[in-house]
């Protein structure tokens, strides 16, 4: 059975633009509730270490130096098949390929400073919820 909770980011790129309001409403809107949440600026160490996984990908040096050029949020969103919707509801990795209605559509600038981050399964939603909060962190 598909989990309820997913982790999302909103990225420096759109915390930059001033867009973490219309960012979070556009998650209210489709249907997510907000169980936790965190402003706070991601260390070169950290940003490594939560996307450990993309370590052998070319852009790994880039991803971490953008997630810790300046401010991020990080959420833990609940919802019916929330990995799957949030996904659907945040668009393709490229904005230039995101649908609209989309929030990378809106908010991103290109496929690496896309805006948000959304956990790609229940596992990696249970790992990345952990990497942020303790469970006195969550309601
Ligand atoms: P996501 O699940 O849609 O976020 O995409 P991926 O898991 O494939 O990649 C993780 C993140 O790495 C993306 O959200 C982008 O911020 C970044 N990224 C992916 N592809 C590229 C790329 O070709 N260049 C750069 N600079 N960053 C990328």
């Amino acid at each position: 059975m598909a989990g309820n909770l997913t982790l999302t980011m909103i990225k420096p790129d759109a915390v930059k633009k001033n867009a973490i309001g219309g960012i979070l409403k556009m998650m209210n809107d489709g249907g997510f509730k907000i169980v936790a949440m965190k402003y706070m600026h991601l260390s070169k160490t950290k940003a490594e270490a939560f996307y450990a996984v993309h370590k052998e990908r070319p852009f790994y040096g880039e991803l971490t130096e953008f997630m810790s050029s300046g401010p991020i949020v990080a959420a833990i969103l609940e919802k019916d098949n929330a990995v799957e919707d949030f996904r659907k509801l945040i668009g393709a990795t490229n904005p230039a390929e995101a649908e609209d209605g989309t929030i990378r559509k809106v908010y991103a600038t290109s496929i690496g400073e896309n805006a948000v981050h959304g956990s790609d399964s229940d596992e990696n939603a249970q790992i990345e919820g952990d990497f942020f909060f303790s469970q006195q962190e969550r309601f």
